[in-house]
């Protein structure tokens, strides 16, 4: 994925409960807007468009180039305890995880994963037909304090299929989710919600497992500590608690299989949802229902309206 369109959809990275969003750190962005101006936006310059763009997504112009603060990282714990989803109950490890994220600091970020990896020769041998469910985990504290916070999980989820989670240098962290390195078609969609709805999501999960209909990747994310800090832009639903998010790979049939089982699935949690987040919601056309506050929504119209009457600039939605 790109860095720029990763950080204008808000940027949810493996350390944002400790440091926030990508967004959160821009300084300042080179944009061409639709009357072919190139404009240098930040807090000081033009500072509306500046916060419109930063969680306001990639219609109001071209950004090319990008100045960002870095954070300091001296080291790196963390890695991934993964359980064979067939002989433990998935929604007994979301239980056990999600009542151990709420104990640990900021400094500790954290998601349940859940995939059910068809049996095809493009995946390595030891993930195929597997159905694997596994806590994420980083912290920036010393192994010593890894350990020691990490110790209720392993004891209350007992021995897993693969633990690593150890001490590694920040160039070995892509590890610790083992996102794909091959590109691929996904349609994604979410939910950010105001508290876990621990039934709703059991059962997301249940139904994105063995069985579904296509391949489907389920994440649960914590939010919150610097996620919740408000800053200057318009990275929406600060003090949401949790994000669930389906990936389904695209096969030949297209999207409708996959759109049919996000409806259903994304029914479960309904209760509790408070919105969609733009970075994990893509290929679904037109929907953008969810993705802001009404606030933030009205702030955008506005900036496009006086930045892109015409409606130059689409995404496959638009915010007009
Ligand atoms: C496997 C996977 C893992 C992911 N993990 C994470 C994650 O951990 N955290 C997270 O926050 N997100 C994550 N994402 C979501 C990802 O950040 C967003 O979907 C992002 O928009 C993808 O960017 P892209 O460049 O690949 O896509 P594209 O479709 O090329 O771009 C997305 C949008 O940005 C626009 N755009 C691209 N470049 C520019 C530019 N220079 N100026 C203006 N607009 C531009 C495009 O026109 C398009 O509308 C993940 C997605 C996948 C598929």
């Amino acid at each position: 994925m790109g860095a720029v369109s990763y950080t204008l959809g808000g940027g949810l990275g493996i350390l944002a409960r400790e440091f926030g969003y990508a967004a959160d750190h821009v300084r300042s962005l080179d944009i061409v807007t639709a009357d072919g101006r190139l404009r240098t936006v930040s807090a000081d310059a033009e500072p509306g468009l500046f916060a419109g763009l930063l969680g306001g997504g990639a219609d109001l112009g071209v950004v090319t180039a990008m100045e960002t603060a870095l954070v300091p990282v001296a080291r790196l714990y963390g890695g991934a305890l993964a359980y064979d989803g067939t002989e433990v109950d998935p929604a007994a490890v979301l239980r056990a995880y999600t009542d151990w994220a709420r104990t640990v600091p900021d400094t500790l970020t954290s998601s349940l994963g859940a995939i059910a990896y068809p049996d095809i020769p493009v995946l390595p041998p030891q993930l195929r037909g597997q159905y694997v469910v596994s806590v994420r985990i980083a912290f920036t504290g010393s192994a010593a304090e890894g350990e020691r916070l990490v110790a209720p999980l392993r004891a209350a989820l007992g021995p897993a299929a693969s633990d690593t989670v150890r001490e590694m240098p920040y160039s070995e962290s892509h590890t610790i989710h083992s996102d794909p390195d091959f590109p691929h078609a996904y349609y994604g969609d979410s939910v950010v919600l105001s508290e876990l709805d621990e039934a709703g999501v059991a059962e997301l999960i249940r139904m994105s497992g063995p069985g579904a209909r296509g391949m489907h990747v389920v994440q649960v994310n914590q939010l919150g500590g610097a996620l919740a800090r408000p800053a200057a832009n318009c990275v929406p639903y600060r003090d949401a608690g949790w994000l669930v998010r389906i990936l389904s790979p695209l096969d030949a049939s297209g999207t409708e299989a996959a759109r049919a089982h996000h409806t259903l699935a994304f029914k479960q949690v309904e209760g509790r949802a408070v919105g969609r987040s733009l970075n994990f919601s893509f290929g679904g056309g037109d929907r953008t229902e969810g993705l802001y506050d009404a606030e933030t929504r009205k702030r955008l119209a506005v900036l496009k309206a006086a930045y892109d009457p015409a409606n130059l600039f689409r995404r496959d939605f638009t915010m007009r």
